[in-house]
């Protein structure tokens, strides 16, 4: 079963929160992680079933860091928020750069959210 993250920034929640109930038959295929505030609301808004992180300002984008660290993820859907600046920027960096080292595939928008999910199904 693939192991898929998903995290947005306050302003991106509803539209991830939108776009996992858009594609839900897949989701509920793999094992997903969230960020704290994220996973909590798509277990609210959803049907899907989350382990929560720490939120993301505490810690959490370094917790999935560390799952891309031992190759424990298969893919990343990150929906940042490109307008606003975040109080944990380092981590957000962190996050990214582990991605790269790792290969991790890794979407920070829809556009490539949508190929990333289309892949997943393709390998169900
Ligand atoms: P959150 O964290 O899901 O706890 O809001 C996301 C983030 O800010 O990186």
């Amino acid at each position: 079963m693939p192991r898929i993250a998903l995290i947005a920034h306050d302003e991106k929640k509803p539209e991830l929160i939108e776009f996992v109930d858009e594609h839900v038959d897949v989701f509920r295929e793999c094992e997903v992680i969230a960020t704290g505030t994220t996973g909590k609301r798509l277990e609210q808004e959803t049907d899907l079933t989350v382990e929560r992180m720490a939120s993301g300002p505490i810690g959490g984008d370094l917790m999935i860091g560390a799952e891309v660290a031992k190759d424990a993820l298969d893919g990343i859907i990150f929906l940042r928020d490109p307008l606003r600046a975040q109080p944990h920027e380092p981590d957000i960096t962190a996050l990214l750069r582990i991605c790269d080292v790792h290969e991790t595939p890794l979407a920070t928008n829809l556009g490539s959210a949508r190929p990333l999910v289309e892949e997943l199904e393709r390998g169900l």
